[in-house]
């Protein structure tokens, strides 16, 4: 294999410059030319391909984002779309692609295999919903933003005898929030795999109250059915029952941006130097991920449409760990 290109896809997460670099390293290493695509699959429909020396990659190590930029495209998902990425493909003499991103990127790479596409996935997700790796590059650095949230927020916390609420990202997936909840030292974590009733969430801090606590958190997932915003407003009109005063911080997007930690920058090389490794042994279809500490080999087929499920004895332990 001589020539192959590289995307990235969905939302951004950081470490995604990382594989970058290490798909690129290690495919010139093997003697292959590396091609980076533009803008995610709005890209490669497009033809928008650079060429990628060694060069090319340095200084991006330690930078958020991804220099190709990534996009979400809505053409990629019919059979026309997805017929001109690959006559792109073809047009350019490139022999396979490796595809970074979440569940839906791999959906499209899985559907590009389909088509007799060469393609290897590897699993970059802040949301860590991603079957067939125990993590995903970009967890680790969201998880670490939203404590260094969290831990600012204590303190304001404390000063005022307040519950702080801090609702962080991960789409349906309660792992960012149930994590940095135990490691923030949260009263209650709320996620959509195991969703508590506002009345509750009162029960846990007026409780928290009543011990004498001078502060409480409660750390949200955004796509927990009470979200911050369902619970503001169901606390607006009844402050006395959590004894706190009570203030809200959306993270957002600021969990996005951060330069990756040192994790998710092992991670990124291990994992991108793996999907080209793949390559070379003639793997084709698969998704590129850890179990335990190896590298493993996951057909695209077997995680495409699933969600990993969340290990909710950690739930079990966030609530010890409140009382
Ligand atoms: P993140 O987890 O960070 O959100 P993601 O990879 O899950 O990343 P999506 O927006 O779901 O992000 O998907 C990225 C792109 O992948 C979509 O814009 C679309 O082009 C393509 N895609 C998603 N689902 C499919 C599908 N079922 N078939 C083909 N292509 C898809």
């Amino acid at each position: 294999m001589k020539k192959i290109a590289v995307l990235t896809s969905g939302g951004d997460a950081p470490g995604m410059n990382a594989a970058i670099r290490a798909i690129v390293r290690t495919g010139i290493d093997a003697g292959m030319d590396v091609y980076g695509v533009r803008q995610g699959y709005a890209g490669l429909i497009a033809g928008d391909f650079v060429y990628l020396s060694r060069r090319d990659v340095g200084g991006i190590m330690h930078t958020g984002g991804t220099m190709l930029g990534s996009a979400r495209c809505d053409e990629f998902r019919t059979l026309e779309g997805r017929q001109k990425a690959i006559d792109a493909l073809c047009k350019q003499g490139i022999e396979a692609l490796v595809v970074i991103g979440g569940n839906g990127s791999q959906a499209g790479a899985y559907d590009l295999w389909q088509m007799g596409y060469p393609v290897v996935g590897v699993a970059s997700t802040i949301d860590n919903d991603l079957e067939g790796s125990d993590v995903t590059i970009g967890v680790d650095t969201a998880i670490n933003v939203a404590l260094e949230a969290i831990d600012r927020l204590k303190v304001t916390a404390a000063s005022h005898r307040r519950a702080f609420l801090v609702e962080v990202m991960g789409r349906k997936c309660g792992y960012v929030a149930l994590v940095s909840g135990i490691a923030g030292g949260a009263e209650v974590v709320v996620i959509s795999e195991r969703e508590v009733a506002p009345e509750e969430v009162a029960r846990e801090l007026r409780a928290a109250y009543e011990r004498g606590k001078n502060h409480a958190l409660v750390v949200v997932a955004e796509g927990a059915q009470n979200n911050a915003q369902k619970l503001i407003q169901h606390f607006e009109a009844d402050e006395g029952a959590i004894g706190f005063g009570l203030r809200a911080t959306i993270l957002g997007h600021v969990q996005r941006g951060a330069n990756p930690t040192s994790a998710d920058r092992l991670l990124a090389t291990r994992l991108g130097h793996g999907a080209v490794r793949a390559l070379a042994r003639g793997e084709r279809g698969v998704l590129i991920g850890l179990r335990g500490d190896h590298l493993a080999s996951t057909p695209l087929g077997e995680i495409v449409g699933r969600q990993k499920p969340l290990d909710l004895s950690l739930f079990e332990l966030a609530r010890i760990m409140a009382q």
